[in-house]
C-alpha cells in the first residue's frame, strides 16, 4: 500500500474513531511505528489531527463535515462553496451563508459581532474580504440563488465589465449592504432568520 493510501486511510479512521494509536495503526497496516509517524505528519501539519502520547486524536471538527455547516445560516439552502459567504465571529467561530444575499443580511443582523467576512470572486472564484469586495446587484444572469440576487468581485474593474455585459449595479459593501436591505424581498417562503 502506498504511503497516500495509507494517509487516505488513517484520516478515513480518525474520522471514525477520533482517536487511534500509533502501535493501531502500525498492526494494521502491516508496517513500522516510524512509518506511521511519517504518515500522519502532513495529517498534523494540516491540523487534522493532534499527537497524543502514543497515538493520534481528531483535532478539530473539519468545517465540510460539522453537521449543518453546509447549510446557510440564513436561509437554510445548501451551501455552494464557491458563492458562499462566510462570517467570521470571536472564539473562531464561523457562520456560513449560501451567498453574497445571505451574507449581507445576516452580516448587518451580527454588526461589529463579525470579526471578518470572507466571499469569493464570481469569475475567479479567488477568497476575499467582504467589506474590500465590490457587490453586484440586479444582473440578468441568474446564478439560481437568492432574490434580490448579490455577486461578489475582487477588482472594480472586473464587476464592471460584467456589468457591462450582464447588466446591473456595481456596488460597495456598505451600498450593497444598505441596498439589500431595502430591495427585500425574501428569497424562500420558509427564511426563518436566527436570532442573533
Ligand atoms: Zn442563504
Ligand atoms: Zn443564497
Amino acid at each position: 500500500m502506498l504511503a497516500n493510501e495509507r494517509r487516505e486511510r488513517i484520516k478515513n479512521l480518525i474520522r471514525s474513531r477520533h482517536n487511534i494509536k500509533i502501535s493501531e495503526l502500525s498492526e494494521l497496516f502491516g508496517v513500522s511505528e516510524m512509518t506511521i509517524h511519517r504518515d500522519i505528519k502532513p495529517l498534523v501539519e494540516e491540523g487534522i489531527v493532534i499527537k497524543t502520547f502514543g497515538g493520534i486524536t481528531i483535532a478539530r471538527k473539519e468545517p465540510e463535515h460539522a453537521p449543518g455547516s453546509n447549510d446557510c445560516v440564513f436561509c437554510h439552502r445548501k451551501i455552494d462553496r464557491r458563492l458562499s459567504y462566510r462570517l467570521i465571529l470571536p472564539e473562531n467561530k464561523v457562520e456560513a451563508t449560501c451567498c453574497a444575499h445571505c451574507g449581507l443580511l445576516r452580516h448587518q443582523q451580527l454588526g461589529d459581532k463579525a470579526i471578518q467576512a470572507i466571499c469569493h470572486d464570481f469569475l475567479f472564484h479567488t477568497t476575499i474580504s467582504a467589506p474590500m469586495a465590490y457587490f453586484v446587484m440586479d444582473a440578468l444572469l441568474d446564478i439560481g440563488c437568492c432574490q434580490p440576487q448579490v455577486l461578489t468581485f475582487g477588482k472594480k474593474e472586473h464587476a464592471e465589465g460584467f456589468v457591462k455585459g450582464f447588466g446591473g449595479l456595481v456596488l460597495s459593501f456598505s451600498e450593497a449592504l444598505e441596498r439589500v436591505h431595502v430591495k427585500m424581498e425574501c428569497c424562500g417562503t420558509d427564511k426563518s432568520p436566527p436570532t442573533v
